[in-house]
């Protein structure tokens, strides 16, 4: 099932081009150090080296966060815990999108998931 929004699939995009970006540029950065001679260019490939790790770690990140958020079903999970906690005595919850639903109710007023 595809809960995704148009911003998480383009979080996780762009997550992974940086992470994607990053690492080539670490593993670049790596090989033109470890082949410069003493003096030349061994900063610059430092610096790509260095820039390319602290990519990499914002590109997972943003991955991380993510996904997470999408495990969370848009926070749905909260809602849920909140709305039980609230809700009168004898109402239900839709079981797709955790909104309080009447206790006559036979679909959910949010997201139309048949209730019961
Ligand atoms: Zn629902």
């Amino acid at each position: 099932m595809n809960n995704r929004t148009l911003l998480q699939t383009l979080l996780l995009l762009v997550g992974g081009v940086v992470l994607l970006g990053g690492l080539v540029c670490v593993v670049s950065g790596f090989a033109g150090f470890a082949s410069s001679d003493p003096g030349s260019d061994g900063d610059s490939s430092m610096m790509l080296f260095a820039a390319g790790g602290f990519a990499a770690v914002i590109g997972f990140g943003l991955i991380a966060f993510t996904r997470a958020a999408i495990l969370t079903r848009n926070g749905a999970y909260a809602r849920v815990t909140i709305e039980q906690a609230t809700a009168p005595r004898g109402g239900r919850f839709c079981s797709s999108c955790g909104t309080a639903t009447s206790p006559t109710a036979r679909f959910c007023e949010s997201c139309g998931a048949a209730v019961g």
